[in-house]
């Protein structure tokens, strides 16, 4: 009996991400069409799709800056449809990169990053202060502490939204197009950070139009295509090989 209680619990934690039949709407536009998902811990998924296909509604679900009105989402255990109370829980398991930074102007890059975590997780400064230093070392700019977000480029603006999200310790990263308004030379210091945090063993959600990245970086990728996964799959099998015909008129568009 014992044997198969432990079981049983490791199958319900198999999962970090469960999504299974999650619809939304926006008053009468249907954005996400019974999208059913799990991931791994660890694992690192890239979205891809086009534009106003519901990618970044989706992730925006995932940490419940975005209510469902169907279906079920349990992120490590916390069934986020049901347990409303629990947000505050589920908002600090998943950081989040966004397309426009969102660093606070007056700020020194210090204080961006360790603003939360005294705050919210109640860090003492020295501790806090302490990971922050350790993070900016990780995104390759320790040298930055002192500096107000306008005095940085935007590679090094968003290398340091990367370390804010990941001072909260966080399960789980989401990503949403986070190198969509950067200068193509800023993009591969954005996306080597990225690389390297895939490589960590952190589990990660990535909107993004680099192929490159996904292709070398993604455990699976997924298509959306009007609220919907038309198609999951390796890279290997989504580039070289899709089967679904929206997949394959969604790469010819864009490779
Ligand atoms: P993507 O990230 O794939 O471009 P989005 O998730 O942003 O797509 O949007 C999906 C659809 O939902 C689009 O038609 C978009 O216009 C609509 N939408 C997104 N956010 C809102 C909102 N807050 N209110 C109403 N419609 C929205
Ligand atoms: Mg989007």
């Amino acid at each position: 009996m014992e044997q198969l209680s432990v079981q049983t619990s490791e199958k319900q934690n198999e999962y970090l991400i469960s999504c299974a039949n999650v619809n939304k709407w926006f008053g009468k536009l249907h954005v996400l069409k019974d999208v059913t998902l799990d991931v791994k811990k660890g694992e690192v998924l890239v979205i891809l799709g086009p534009s106003g296909s519901g990618k970044s509604t989706f992730i925006r679900t995932i940490n419940g800056l975005e209510e469902i009105q169907q279906g079920e989402i349990t992120i490590d255990g916390i069934n986020l449809s049901h347990d409303v109370k629990d947000i505050e829980k589920i908002r600090k398991e998943t950081g989040m990169v966004f397309q426009q930074f969102n660093l606070f102007p007056h700020m020194t890059i210090m204080k961006n990053i360790t603003l939360a975590p005294i705050w919210v997780r109640k860090k003492p400064k020295a501790e806090a202060e302490k990971l922050a230093l350790e993070l900016l070392k990780r995104v390759g700019i320790p040298e930055q502490a002192d500096k107000y977000p306008g005095q940085l480029s935007g590679g090094q603006q968003q290398r340091v939204a990367i370390a804010r999200a990941l001072a909260m310790q966080p399960e789980i990263m989401l990503f949403d197009e986070p190198t969509s308004a950067l200068d193509p030379e800023m993009i591969k210091e954005v996306l080597d950070v990225m690389k390297e945090l895939a490589k960590s063993g952190m589990t990660m959600l990535c909107v993004t139009h680099e192929m490159g990245f996904a292709r070398e970086v993604a455990d699976r990728i997924v298509l959306f295509d009007e609220g919907e996964i038309v198609e999951t799959g390796t890279p290997e099998e989504l580039f070289d090989n899709p089967k679904n015909e929206r997949t394959k008129l969604f790469l010819s568009q864009i490779l």
